[in-house]
């Protein structure tokens, strides 16, 4: 190990990204918390990837409320399922400052996509509003899009969409009470549309609960002229809440 680096690990000694155990290696789970991560794996619908009981590729299955209310995307994908330790590890990216979470998690959703998505794909994450952005400093799915851009060579677009207005958090809403909050609050940022007309973009986000904002965001992206909209978030919820 060079001189600079074994020096820097003793000062910095690698740790586990989701406890304070050490690790072998910078930006990994420890044997615990790997166990109480549940990544998900197996038979997933393909429009908003909950785990199918059954096997098969998952290109074509669909869950219930997929085919009682059809998404403005092709395809989902998700890494996580959201709870027990993914969920702390979202919360802590989401609001605790831990930006560096991104690093593991951006590796995580590119592992994912690497197979799954073309070469020539145009990367855009959420929009935060103008507002949370200046009070929380940053905008965590445009971490996991830029993350995703680096691992897998893609273009990213960080500010293709805009938040035209504020929405209140969506913690506690029913579904249609999220789509209802989302309905227009998401728009193509003019000055960007020319470089999403045509293209097939990928939308990323931290969490999928409802798919209320991907699918207002997927609306927008179709309307600047994207030809096909896949959904990626590092994690999914299980249960609508
Ligand atoms: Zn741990
Ligand atoms: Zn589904």
């Amino acid at each position: 190990m060079p001189v600079l680096q074994s020096l820097l690990s003793a000062l910095y000694p690698d740790q586990c990204v989701s406890c304070d155990a050490l690790t072998d290696t910078p930006y990994a789970l420890c044997g615990a918390c790997w166990r109480d991560t549940p990544f998900l794996e197996g038979l997933e619908c393909a429009l908003c990837a909950v785990p199918l009981p059954g096997s098969g590729d998952g290109n074509e299955d669909l869950c219930d409320d997929c085919i009682a209310m059809p998404r403005p995307w092709d395809r989902a994908h998700a890494v996580l399922a959201y709870e027990r330790k993914a969920r702390a590890l979202v919360q802590r990216l989401k609001y605790s400052d831990r930006t560096d979470l991104a690093c593991p998690a951006s590796a995580w959703m590119a592992a994912r996509l690497r197979h799954r998505i073309g070469a020539g794909t145009l990367v855009v994450p959420v929009p935060a509003h103008r507002l949370r952005f200046l009070a929380r400093r940053y905008n965590q799915a445009a971490l996991l899009a830029r993350g995703i851009g680096a691992g897998l060579g893609v273009e990213v677009l960080v500010d293709g969409l805009l938040r035209t207005r504020a929405t209140r958090r969506l913690d506690g809403l029913t579904p249609a009470e999220r789509f209802a909050q989302l309905e227009g609050a998401i728009r193509p940022n003019p000055r960007r549309g020319a470089m999403i007309g045509g293209r097939k973009v990928l939308i990323v986000d931290d969490v999928m609960t409802s798919g209320a904002t991907l699918a207002a965001c997927a609306t927008a992206v179709r309307s600047a002229g994207a030809v096909r909209v896949e959904v990626a978030v590092l994690a999914r919820t299980l249960k609508a809440s």
